[in-house]
């Protein structure tokens, strides 16, 4: 069998299928562009999972990098502060709801999402309630493939193997739309969705610390998408029953659901709110954790051990500060919440197109994600093995669009530079992709899991 003789181990790959199908080189990217060794340029339609906003090499925040590179590359955190890392704390106070006053960094999602756990756990161990040490997550969500991340995230895949590393907490039923009766409606569905997740509050009310979710959209399971009212009714219940709500906004934070943050849209503020990928435009590994003064003051005291003894040596990294508060800068400059609406009109003319497409089902769209399902002619789902997701990545690349399905969900998540004209294109690919897929059959070998 030959092996790569390259010593790199790809993350989420199984590196087997890099036997057929060597990892692309990409040696420079440019606006929604990114381009190999020869030059062949390839369309970002998923902002290289889910972190550029504003188009690859963009001069502002490449400038920004620069200029503090030259002043100060990294201070340790504790003990120590610097210009951008205050000024971007306070930018994201103000850009929040009143109540979240509090930011603690971190340098990934799966960090921010521990922080939030732990936060959330030590608030009630000193706050009287030591009792509380459970959570709440929802099936088909994802939070992140460290320990604690992993321990509320349903993606079998990625937690099977480990169970005996990870703690139980509880699973609700998830309030995608994709799951209600061809005959019921979504008020009916959400109402019922909502009553099990009600249920399992009442029952383990003394012992819970927080529900979290990912908002609107809950997107490494496929782009499962539920509208706000579900949020409004979680945010009362946690409010009901004295409990944290942690949103995650990592993936859907900074305009990708149309508004700058998904929790807008209910008009709701979580006890916690996580944030990371395009915080800092898809350009350096950095999150942040914004909480209230209520849960802060429960850490301040003359007690060392009190306090929230987290670290992670990379902590409010000076570099990644000032590209976060470029792209902010971008955001107010350029108005690009508003120039997306002309993106977000597109992507919805676009999807409506390809409804009555045999091959194509669940189409469905929340700000700028936009996502449809891959189905047989007769509508149901092919078989998890067939491949079909798969075909339609090879397709979209060889004919210059970078598409990665997750299983049967064909989905596209831009950078905000993208033009109305390439994202006409992004789904014309797209579709063609499928018409071939589905005339393919993919021997079983090749077959693959649903990876993000
Ligand atoms: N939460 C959500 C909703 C995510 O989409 C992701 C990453 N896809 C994470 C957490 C984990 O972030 P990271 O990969 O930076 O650890």
């Amino acid at each position: 069998m030959p092996i790569s003789p390259s010593p790199l181990w790809h993350p989420c790959t199984q590196m087997y299928q890099h036997q057929d199908h060597p990892p692309i080189e990409v040696v420079r990217g440019q606006g929604a562009y990114l381009y190999q060794a020869d030059g062949t340029p390839l369309l970002d339609a998923i902002s290289s999972w889910w972190v550029n906003l504003h188009g690859h090499s963009h001069p502002k925040i490449n400038a920004a990098i620069i200029d503090q590179v030259q002043q100060l590359e990294q201070v340790m955190l504790a003990g120590f502060t610097h210009p951008p890392i205050e000024a971007l704390a306070q930018r994201l106070v103000n850009l929040t709801p009143a109540p979240l006053t509090r930011c603690f960094f971190a340098d990934s999602g799966s960090a921010a999402i521990e922080v939030a756990l732990k936060m959330s756990l030590q608030y009630w161990q000193q706050s009287g309630s030591p009792e509380r040490t459970t959570f709440i997550s929802l099936a088909n969500g994802y939070h992140g493939e460290t320990l604690g991340s992993l321990a509320v995230t349903d993606i079998p895949l990625f937690s099977s193997q480990y169970q005996p590393l990870l703690i139980q907490h509880l699973r609700a039923p998830s309030p995608d739309l994709t799951l209600k009766y061809t005959d019921e409606s979504d008020e009916s569905f959400l109402t019922r969705q909502f009553a099990a997740i009600k249920a399992l509050v009442e029952v383990h009310r003394d012992r819970l610390c927080a529900i979290i979710v990912e908002p609107l959209v809950q997107g490494a399971a496929g782009m499962k998408m539920y509208p706000p009212i579900y949020l409004n009714w979680l945010s009362s219940l946690c409010r009901e029953y004295d409990i944290h709500l942690i949103l995650d906004e990592i993936a859907v934070g900074f305009g990708r659901t149309g508004t700058m943050f998904a929790h807008e849209q209910a008009d709701i503020c979580p006890d916690f709110l996580c944030l990371s990928k395009g915080l800092t435009a898809g350009y350096l590994p950095m999150s942040c954790v914004m909480t209230t003064e209520d849960i802060y003051q429960a850490f301040y005291s003359p007690d060392v051990a009190r306090g929230f003894l987290h670290s992670h040596s990379f902590t409010g990294n000076p570099l990644a500060a000032r590209a976060a508060l470029a792209s902010l800068d971008i955001f107010a400059n350029q108005h690009t919440l508003n120039r997306n609406q002309v993106l977000i009109q597109t992507m919805q003319q676009e999807l409506t197109k390809l409804q009555t497409h045999q091959h194509i089902a669940h189409v469905r769209q929340t700000g700028m994600i936009g996502a449809f399902n891959i189905v047989q002619a007769n509508g149901t789902s092919y078989p998890a093995t067939s491949g079909k997701g798969k075909l339609v990545a090879h397709y979209a690349l060889s004919h210059g669009v970078l598409l990665r399905p997750i299983g049967d969900c064909v989905y596209l998540i831009p950078p905000y530079c993208i033009t109305p004209d390439e994202i006409r294109h992004v789904l014309d690919t797209a579709r063609r992709a499928i018409e071939f897929a589905v005339s393919q059959h993919l021997p079983a070998m090749m077959s693959e899991a649903a990876l993000p």
